[in-house]
């Protein structure tokens, strides 16, 4: 997924994604690297290229990378969806994707200064990453999900003859991209479950869909866990209702629980005893009221 900083990427020679079921369609087709093979690159201010890569963006969001700069810049998680991304569709169900929306009229970064980025600290993984490369995938005859990188080497990009070389593991620990990936790990892992599963798991609903979105907007899913329906509905403990009001990670990690539950039947949140038979209940009583308005207006249309 973090090969898409900058939008000419260049098509690379080895095949090593032959090998994985692919979450989406990418035409990087460079070498797999593993943590202690060496690279040579360096990034920094005073190099020629410095924010051309932020100056032509296409950058993929994951819902960690929304909450770390929404909080970077104190506005809710819906705020900064709107002001800052755009939506995109994942697959050919409309899995919902976001992506970072560049400045009107252009394709450089909102974020991009003459001195840099103005939210480094809390820059999005794809960012973290460049110029490697890395993506979640599960090979074709295997259910572990392993991670893999690369590098992605752009004409622009002059890092790459820098005399300076590192692993993988010592440039991933440079970057800080750990708790990222960390936080990153079940989103893919839906992405690719749902990819993966084919037409044993179909189309989702128009609901679920609008679930898996909300996990974007962690603020807006937060309210949505403290809803009344939502009460209903689940068996939460009184430390997991608190954890799910005060700690944005635990959230997100019950959002991605949440999801899979919708999603693909993953039970690990317990429902109330007679919720779901109360809400079915429910929705045909809402339903046999709508046919019985229905029926009266037509009625009323003949009698007329
Ligand atoms: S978030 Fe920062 S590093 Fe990433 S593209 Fe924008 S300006 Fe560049
Ligand atoms: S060296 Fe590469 S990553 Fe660094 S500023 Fe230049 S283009 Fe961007």
């Amino acid at each position: 997924m973090s090969n898409e900083k900058h939008k000419d990427t260049e098509p690379a020679t080895a095949s090593i994604f032959d090998k994985f079921d692919l979450p989406f369609e990418s035409p990087v087709r460079p070498a797999q690297l593993g943590l202690d093979d060496t690279i040579q690159f360096r990034c920094h201010k005073d190099i020629a290229c410095f924010n051309a890569c932020c100056k032509n963006i296409d950058l993929t969001l994951t819902p960690y990378d929304i909450l770390r700069m929404a909080r970077s810049l104190n506005i809710p998680t819906w705020e900064f969806m709107l002001k800052y991304t755009m939506p995109f569709e994942i697959d050919a169900h409309g899995l919902p994707g976001v992506k970072m929306r560049p400045v009107e009229g252009g394709s450089a970064c909102q974020f991009v200064r003459e001195e840099g980025c103005s939210i480094y600290g809390d820059r999005p993984t794809a960012c973290r990453y460049y110029a490697m490369g890395t993506m979640e995938l599960r090979r074709k005859d295997s259910s572990k999900l392993e991670q893999i990188y690369f590098m992605v080497k752009e004409p622009h990009c002059l890092g790459h003859q820098e005399p300076r070389t590192l692993t993988v593991r010592e440039y991933r620990k440079e970057q800080e991209v750990e708790i990222y990936d960390e936080m990153n790990r079940d989103w893919m892992d839906i992405i690719i479950k749902k990819k993966s599963a084919g037409p044993a798991v179909g189309a989702p609903s128009e609901r679920s869909l609008q679930l898996f979105s909300m996990l974007y907007d962690l603020d807006s899913f937060r309210l949505f866990t403290q809803s009344p329906g939502f009460q209903a509905m689940f068996d939460l403990d009184a430390e997991t209702r608190t954890k799910l009001e005060e700690d944005d990670l635990e959230l997100l990690r019950f959002g991605t629980r949440f999801i899979k539950q919708v999603l693909f039947g993953e039970h690990t949140i317990p429902y109330k005893e007679g919720a779901r038979e109360r809400r079915l209940q429910e929705r045909r009583e809402a339903i046999k009221h709508r046919q019985e308005e229905v029926a009266r207006m037509y009625d009323t249309d003949e009698d007329a």
